[in-house]
């Protein structure tokens, strides 16, 4: 048991999550919240990167678990939260960050791929608009040597305004300056590059080829290094995608495995069956069970080697699993009087010696509004009240 689910909360999950579970969660809200995308709740993207920092560390989480919020902030761990743009920059970004080089921030987009896409591999193309150094000028802004240094704050691109408040008392009031913009440097209108206006730079689209390689996972990045918008000056930063996993509808994909229902027949359940399965990329598996081979409610059997490909390594694949249901046919499927033929053919069954002391029971339908509440065990306990909807455990009578 934990101590208070607040920082599970946040993210949407429960307090028994795994850590991709954590992880994944983290992702979808990240990206969700992140400033670039949603200016108007900073707070929510701080309290998601709060809760993931502290859930993300397994020592930290244990603190949490134990102590809650008011340990991890009483600091055993250290104390402080890192920034939740670092948070952000650290689960998403490219490539090792090489501090001490001036470098332009990672743009982070979430790409939507059919599990379809992860197995059979796709590409994807993705436009984009990102700021690139005019080539017309080569990022000057003008023509060569029609750059020159601000007259009006001397290269400097502050302004300093000095301001009489009384007598002999002054105000200093340093503001950007409005002749070069905070440049520094201004370009006479006439030699100003025509391409660019002068701003160094040009929006241009550009479209990325995203390859998604056989056996991917949702999650996973992909990074075009160096993509990141130009700035004269600046190494540019990386594009970052990172794969979100579509549902999809007959499999779910657990690791390189992938899982799926099926319904049978209680006849195939009991004498046998042939089933097709299609395949993610269209292929169609004939599943014959072996002959007095019993499949029992909740089965689980499977098929090597037609799982997800692993990444890397197509040619081997995980499993595929199947769930088996089995569905009993409705009631009076066949005429009472037919029932002893169907018994003959089935297991013997335990006889009941009835004697004087036992009582006669009821066997009811059970309400399912009351079962949702955890009180099946004692609905018929005599002290009990009446359900929160005021109804008894109905008896569906015949
Ligand atoms: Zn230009
Ligand atoms: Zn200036």
């Amino acid at each position: 048991m934990v101590k208070e689910t607040k920082y599970y909360d946040i993210l949407g999950v429960k307090p028994s999550s795994t850590e991709s579970e954590l992880k994944k969660a983290y992702r979808k809200l990240a990206m969700k919240y992140h400033p670039d995308k949603n200016p108007d709740e900073p707070e929510k993207f701080k309290q998601i990167s709060m809760a993931y920092e502290v859930l993300s560390d397994a020592k930290k989480r244990e603190i949490y678990d134990q102590g809650g919020e008011q340990a991890i902030k009483e600091g055993h761990s250290g104390g402080g939260f890192s920034s939740p743009m670092d948070i952000f920059d650290m689960f998403f970004g490219g490539g090792p960050r090489r501090r001490q080089e001036k470098r332009g921030k990672d743009v982070v987009h979430q790409l939507s791929v059919s599990l379809e896409d992860m197995y059979n591999a796709a590409v994807r193309k993705l436009a984009l608009q990102k700021n690139v150094i005019c080539q017309k000028c080569e990022g000057r802004g003008g023509k060569k040597g029609a750059v020159e240094k601000c007259t009006n704050c001397r290269g400097s691109g502050m302004q300093v305004r000095i301001h009489q408040i009384g007598p002999g008392m002054v105000q200093q009031i340093q503001s950007m300056c409005h002749e070069c913009h905070g440049q520094g440097e201004r370009i006479n209108a006439k030699d100003r590059c025509k391409t660019c206006q002068g701003r160094k730079i040009v929006r241009e689209r550009k479209i990325l080829e995203v390859h998604i390689d056989k056996g991917m996972k949702d999650g996973q990045k992909i990074i075009f290094h160096g993509e990141g918008d130009q700035e004269p000056g600046l190494e540019p930063g990386d594009i970052v995608i990172v794969l979100d996993e579509k549902e999809h509808s007959r499999f779910q994909r657990n690791g390189v495995n992938l899982i799926m229902k099926r319904d049978i027949e209680l006849v195939e359940a009991l004498c046998g069956f042939q089933k097709t399965v299609k395949t993610l990329d269209n292929r169609t598996l004939l599943i014959t069970s072996h002959p007095g081979e019993i499949i029992k409610y909740g089965d689980i059997k499977c098929v090597m080697n037609e799982g997800m490909p692993i990444y890397r390594n197509p040619f081997e694949k995980g499993q595929l699993i199947i769930q088996f249901t089995v569905k009993f046919p409705e009631n009076d499927f066949i005429p009472i009087e037919k029932l002893p033929e169907l018994e003959k053919l089935l297991p013997e069954r335990e006889e009941v010696i009835v004697t004087d002391d036992m009582e006669e029971a009821q066997l009811v339908e059970l309400d399912p509004r009351e079962a949702r509440y955890g009180r099946s065990g004692n609905a018929y306990d005599d002290d009990e009240e009446d359900g929160p909807h005021g109804q008894r455990v109905q008896c569906a009578s015949h």
